[in-house]
């Protein structure tokens, strides 16, 4: 059976190479055809200030400042095409347009987001608006350059969004952008506002990274919501690119559920080949 990770991130640099190789390898032999990871670029940051987008836990092996495009485009040239890099846009201040467009050019197939408009996210970072001083006005007018870029370009999006404390500007993006495929990750935070995100919008995606525990704690109720949204979940670690262990924990927690073979295939591989857009391209 095939498995598609659209949920991971690079967080590491060419100096881990070996490691990095080593443990695509082990998850190429388990069954893994592609992983979705997410890159980021850091244009104007410093090194104090960069920590301020990154929530904790994550341990960077590399780049400092957090410009990873260079060394994932190259684990991506390295690994055929099992590597679908994604454009991490949080930390882009201007020319949002010319820089995905530049990155795209240069080998990046989908789009990353946060959704960081004030302190109160999810993820307990310092919000886009305070760290590069801009308004909330100007910071809308960033996201949604991104997702018009998006819809334009048929790119995936990966976007961190809580649905229930920021559902009217979840459903403000998804009526602009009715075209746009995109997966608010982790079951859109909490389940039952996203449920009706889910009810309302044919094009959205979620995926399962980062809820191992809350699945291990309660298989039934989310295999009863996989089963009611079959075609919308997506596999999904968030492991580090040098984290393979972290993936195959998944791979047996979706094994776990006992899902009907069907349903299973499609969260693996059926869903996240829709949401990336790899049954379209030759
Ligand atoms: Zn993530």
């Amino acid at each position: 059976m095939e498995i598609i990770d659209v949920h991971c991130h690079c967080f590491a640099g060419l100096g881990q190479a070996e490691r990095v190789s080593h443990g695509l390898a082990r998850l190429r032999d388990a069954g893994v055809s592609h992983l979705a990871v997410m890159g980021l670029v850091n244009t104007s940051l410093n090194a104090q200030d960069v920590w301020k987008l990154i929530p904790e836990g994550f341990d960077n092996l590399g780049d400092p400042l957090f410009n990873e495009a260079d060394d994932l485009l190259k684990f991506t040239q390295q690994t055929g095409d099992m590597l679908f890099p994604m454009l991490d846009t949080r930390m882009l201040n201007s020319d949002v347009q010319s820089f995905i467009q530049d990155h795209l050019q240069r080998g990046f197939r989908g789009i990353k987001g946060l959704y960081l408009a004030d302190d109160a996210n999810d993820l307990r970072v310092t919000s886009v608006p305070d760290t590069f001083g801009i308004s909330l006005e100007q910071y809308h007018k960033r996201e949604w350059e991104i997702f018009a870029f998006a819809e334009a370009h048929d790119l995936p999006v990966l976007y961190h969004m809580d649905a229930n404390r920021y559902g009217d500007t979840m459903r403000a993006i998804l009526d602009d952008f009715p075209h746009l495929r995109i997966n608010f990750p982790h079951f859109g935070i909490g389940r039952k506002a996203f449920r009706k995100i889910l009810d309302t919008y044919p094009n959205v995606y979620t995926d399962i990274a980062y809820m191992f525990p809350h699945i291990q704690g309660n298989p039934d109720s989310y295999s009863d919501f996989i089963s009611h949204y079959p075609d919308r979940v997506c596999f999904g670690s968030d492991a580090l690119i040098y984290q393979p262990e972290i993936v195959l924990d998944y791979i047996e927690l979706v094994k776990s559920l006992n899902l009907s073979n069907e349903l299973e295939n499609k969260v693996l591989s059926g869903n996240p080949r829709s949401f990336l857009g790899l049954d379209s391209v030759c």
